[in-house]
């Protein structure tokens, strides 16, 4: 057994910081519904632990418009929710801190991260989530927050009475291009197959409004305008045939990709981004788990990451307290 894990001080020379020497027992790192639920329980179980949030708090659930499926909320939308799961967690002694960690080593105890400030814990939580998928396309970086957009609700009020498209057909594509029709006189779907992705009912819905037109088997391959964007260059992927399309904005809802890449090379990653757990959401590494959406590509729902963040947090303590049961034991027996 490592002994100087369970003492806990830090192996290098930390810069002063504001969390300079501190060794938590747990950082979360990740804020949305993964990551808070693990600090509610964390916190429950007198961890105190740090939640490192990342560029913003919440996660992709910050960013959605309606909320109809999280058991016992109450309110509309995914920033309610997370005011009501930062609140509680706090309430039970959870700190937050906005910081975006660019570095993790895993290779030292106490487990060192690295971001505005360095931070060091004995335990580590991540629910690091995943981000919205690119085009890469010509124009899509240069317009992005001109024109170009990945989440209607922060976005769709700037589209009052313009034309716009969606790409993508999934189920965020069709939630998020229904919710647009509240501003935009039109929506465009724009699909790359002949066949929605999204589920019966939210297709039902798009289909039956009246400002939702769809454009299929296509793809957009340039994204033009000045200051703002005016017309998309379009590619049927059937026929070959190209076109230009007028439109006011683009909305691109296309998937997510897991945010894994400061793990690599030191946790097990799969083929699609996603970090490998185990059934206790334990990861390789001791001492390390994976919670919500960085490690399902499955369920990637609020309540399903909301229960492994829980189930994380859980297993952290148990972690915990074995290992310093373990110290204690090996402590008297050499005395
Ligand atoms: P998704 O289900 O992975 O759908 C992504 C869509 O984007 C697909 O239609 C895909 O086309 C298309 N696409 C991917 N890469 C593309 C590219 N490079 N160019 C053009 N199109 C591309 O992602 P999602 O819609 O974000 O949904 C994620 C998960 O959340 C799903 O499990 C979904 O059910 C769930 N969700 C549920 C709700 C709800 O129930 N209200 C709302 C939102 C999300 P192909 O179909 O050809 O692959």
């Amino acid at each position: 057994m490592d002994l100087d894990f369970s003492l806990g001080t830090p192996a290098s020379d930390p810069k002063p910081t504001p969390d300079s020497g501190t060794v938590r027992e747990t950082i979360i790192i990740g804020s949305g519904p993964a990551g808070l639920a693990a600090a509610l329980y964390a916190a429950r179980a007198n961890l105190k632990p740090l939640v490192i949030t990342g560029n913003e708090i919440g996660g992709q659930i910050g960013t959605t418009s309606e909320v109809e499926n999280y058991p016992g909320f109450t309110g509309d939308t995914g920033p309610e929710l997370v005011d009501v799961f930062q609140a509680q967690a706090d309430r039970f002694g959870a700190e937050t801190t906005i910081d975006f960690i660019e570095k993790v080593d895993l290779s030292q105890r106490p487990f060192k991260l690295s971001g505005s400030s360095d931070y060091y814990a004995r335990t580590l939580i991540v629910a690091t989530g995943a981000s919205h998928r690119k085009l890469n396309i010509p124009g899509e970086e240069k317009f992005a927050g001109r024109g170009v957009s990945y989440c209607a609700t922060c976005d769709g009020f700037f589209f009052t009475d313009k034309e716009i498209v969606m790409v993508g057909g999934g189920d965020s594509a069709l939630e998020e291009a229904i919710f647009l029709t509240r501003f935009a006189k039109k929506v465009t779907v724009i699909h790359r197959r002949d066949e929605l992705r999204a589920g019966h009912t939210l297709e039902k819905r798009a289909r039956s409004n009246e400002k939702i037109e769809f454009i299929w088997d296509t793809v957009v391959t340039e994204i033009k305008g000045d200051d703002l964007v005016h017309s998309i260059e379009l590619k049927n992927v059937k026929t070959g045939e190209t076109s230009t399309l007028k439109t006011d904005g683009v909305f691109i809802a296309i998937g997510h990709i897991p945010n894994s890449n400061i793990f690599k090379g030191q946790l097990d990653i799969d083929e699609q981004g996603y970090l490998e757990s185990d059934k206790f959401l334990r990861t390789n590494v001791e001492g390390v788990w994976a919670a919500g959406e960085i490690t399902d590509s499955y369920f990637r729902q609020a309540i399903t990451s909301a229960g492994m963040g829980a189930a994380a947090a859980i297993d952290v303590e148990r972690w915990l307290s074995e290992q310093e049961e373990s110290a204690a034991e090996t402590v008297a027996a050499v005395a």
